[in-house]
């Protein structure tokens, strides 16, 4: 198949690339370098199965394509926050621009969506039936809101026009080719824990985060992508397995062998208090749960960020 992925240079959009083109499809792979990097497709460039396409989706853009992976938008809060008209607008228009390109080719199209449409949830674990608690004007609206509203295109899109398309809801993933500026919690700490600086732990550390390794998610996404045409609704990937940002830093600073000090600072308006994925319905329409245990998927990443410090 011929599969577009936008945002393929970044962090999960290079390795679903990668997966993809190794199961033999035509890749094409569409960013505009926001967040993501060269460096992260170097080692398919020169591939002529893989295609790179420097590209703003807020604009159209007119290919064939038999699959349409809708992964571009800052997910950082450091960065979707930089200019967050920029990233609504990320949000909206991608949806529509790709949501019009499946329309007009009859691709099957998937959303990256994320479980900041659960918001500051009280209901714990969240379900995919759980409608969350988004602050409509705060300063995580842009991506939150804009996750949201794209969902809603996904779904009248099809309703109105039968387009086939799936949701992914991800919960916070991590691993290799997180940028190294890129502000989240796991490569904020992994290198502050590997250069010997203060580990920044905002607020209490109390609040809670489940964390995916990103192979397990990327199989998540391929396997949405690959359901029956009547699985459109949206469905939770990410590790059910919690801990608390006090318990991460220690983790960290544990496994890296490190004398950083942990640094409490504010917490950020509006950071969820807890989140954890009910993945039951995953489990029983993928076959899927995450494979790779906390040691071994942070001892990959580990090593990928000493290599890139050094
Ligand atoms: P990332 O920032 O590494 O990748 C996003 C990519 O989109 C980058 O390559 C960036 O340059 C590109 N991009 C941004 N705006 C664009 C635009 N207007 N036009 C074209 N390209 C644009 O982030 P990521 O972690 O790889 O996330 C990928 C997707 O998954 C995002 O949609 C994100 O919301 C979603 N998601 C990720 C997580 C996670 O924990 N990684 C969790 C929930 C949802
Ligand atoms: N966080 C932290 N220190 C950092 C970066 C993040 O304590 O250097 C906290 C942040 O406040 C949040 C959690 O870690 O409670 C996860 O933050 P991240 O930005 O990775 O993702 P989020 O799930 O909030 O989108």
């Amino acid at each position: 198949m011929r599969i577009l992925i936008t945002g393929g240079a970044g962090f999960l959009g290079s390795h679903l690339c990668e997966r993809l083109l190794a199961e033999g499809h035509d890749i094409l792979c569409l960013d505009n370098f926001f967040t993501g990097s060269k460096d992260n497709i170097l080692s398919m460039v020169g591939n002529p199965r893989f295609e790179l396409i420097r590209h703003d989706i807020t604009m159209p853009i007119y290919l064939e394509v038999d699959q349409i992976y809708n992964l571009a938008c800052p997910a950082s809060p450091v960065h979707y926050q930089y200019n967050p008209i920029k990233t609504i607008k990320t949000n909206v228009m991608g949806a529509i621009n790709t949501l019009g390109m499946a329309k007009r080719v009859k691709a099957r199209i998937l959303q990256a969506s994320t479980s900041e449409v659960y918001g500051d949830p009280e209901v714990h674990p969240q379900h995919e039936g759980y409608w969350g608690r988004v602050n409509p004007i705060g300063i995580r609206s842009c991506y939150d809101e804009g996750k949201r509203a794209a969902e809603c295109l996904m779904m009248d899109y099809r309703r109105q026009n039968g387009l086939d398309v799936k949701i992914a809801r991800i919960f916070n993933t991590y691993g290799p080719r997180m940028a190294l500026n890129d502000g989240r919690v796991v490569s904020n700490f992994i290198i502050q824990a590997l250069s010997g600086r203060d580990i920044t732990v905002y607020g209490n550390g109390l609040q809670t985060r489940s964390f995916c390794y990103v192979d397990d998610l990327i199989e998540g996404l391929i396997r949405l992508m690959d359901t029956p045409e009547e699985v459109s609704g949206p469905v939770n990937l990410g590790n059910p397995v919690e801990f608390t940002i006090l318990e991460l830093a220690e983790k960290i600073i544990a496994m890296t062998g490190s004398s950083s000090r942990i640094l409490f600072s504010p917490l950020p308006q509006d950071d969820p208090i807890q989140r954890r994925p009910e993945i039951s319905l995953a489990k029983r329409i993928l076959n899927w749960q995450p494979e790779t245990s906390m040691e071994k998927g942070m001892g990959l990443t580990i090593a990928y960020f000493r290599d890139k410090l050094s």
